[in-house]
């Protein structure tokens, strides 16, 4: 047993060892499972606490541009600024939340039916409020008798964290096709949009941690880095794929696959 443990993990591996026999390997990583879950737990704690003081720093500058209407015009867009960037932290708070929950392994009798056309509907009425600057015509191909047995809160941010960066890396009045369907035995999601598009040499990254293809140009857009991550952690704990099809320039294709075992 390793020392100071109370759950100890070990790593096995199989491997042949000449013609005729197999070599086992056996690795002892309960310290790097403990290290991992007390980064989760801190960065949880930390976004945690950090909620409190950004709905103070909200509340007081929501105060400010509902009363005090004689402002100079560089206050009025000082404050403006502090409500953007608050808006901004908030965000990016709540996505490293989401991320700590859904990277601890989910618990299958978390698991329920999903009513997925029922689901994205309501993601899609969401989406125009993101929409307004945008102006993209959004179209929906939805089958809507397809359900599944999953996680809702977690399907619903993965869902939503690809329909957002649709919209977002796409230029204005582009287009932005959201689909539900069986595909062969096995149900299939997809946003597909006329955007920005991915260099080939991006695309296996999307999904790390905070990474941002064109830090810039995303700063723009207000993203965080993290969504990708959590659409990750969350097809894993349901079996399920992300492919990405995209033409750097001309648009891309995310799309995910359900196992039939999870069709209801
Ligand atoms: P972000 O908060 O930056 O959107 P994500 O993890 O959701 O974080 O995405 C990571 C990066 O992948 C984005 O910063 C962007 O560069 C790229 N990306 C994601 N979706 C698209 C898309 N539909 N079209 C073009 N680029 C995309």
């Amino acid at each position: 047993p390793s020392p100071h443990n109370n759950e100890l993990r070990i790593e096995l591996r199989l491997m042949p060892y000449g013609s005729e026999q197999i070599l086992m390997l056996a690795r002892d990583v309960s310290k790097i499972y403990r290290l991992e879950e007390m980064r989760r737990d801190f960065v949880a704690n930390v976004s945690h606490e950090l909620k409190t003081p950004l709905t103070v720093v909200r509340g007081y500058v929501e105060m400010v541009q509902l009363t005090e209407h004689s402002l100079d015009p560089q206050w009025k867009k000082a404050f403006a600024t502090i409500e953007g960037q608050v808006t901004r932290m908030d965000r990016l708070v709540e996505q490293l939340l989401i991320l700590s929950r859904v990277e601890i392994q989910a618990d299958d009798e978390e698991k329920h039916s999903v009513d997925v056309p029922k689901l994205l509907y309501g993601l899609i009425d969401d989406a125009q409020w993101l929409n307004q600057d945008k102006q993209h015509k959004i179209l929906a191909d939805i089958d809507e008798t397809l359900k599944i047995k999953g996680v809702e809160s977690e399907l619903k941010s993965a869902f939503s964290n690809l329909i957002a960066n649709a919209i977002a890396y796409t230029a204005n009045n582009g287009e932005v096709s959201i689909s539900w369907q069986i595909e062969g035995n096995k149900a299939k999601f997809s946003v597909k949009d006329n955007g920005a598009g991915i260099r080939p040499e991006d695309i296996n990254r999307l999904t790390e941690r905070f990474f941002r293809v064109d830090k810039s140009r995303s700063r723009d857009t207000g993203g965080s880095g993290l969504g990708l991550a959590i659409v990750k952690h969350v097809l894993n704990h349901h079996n399920a794929s992300l492919s990405i099809n995209s033409q750097f320039g001309k648009g891309s294709e995310f799309f995910v696959v359900f196992e039939r075992e999870n069709i209801l």
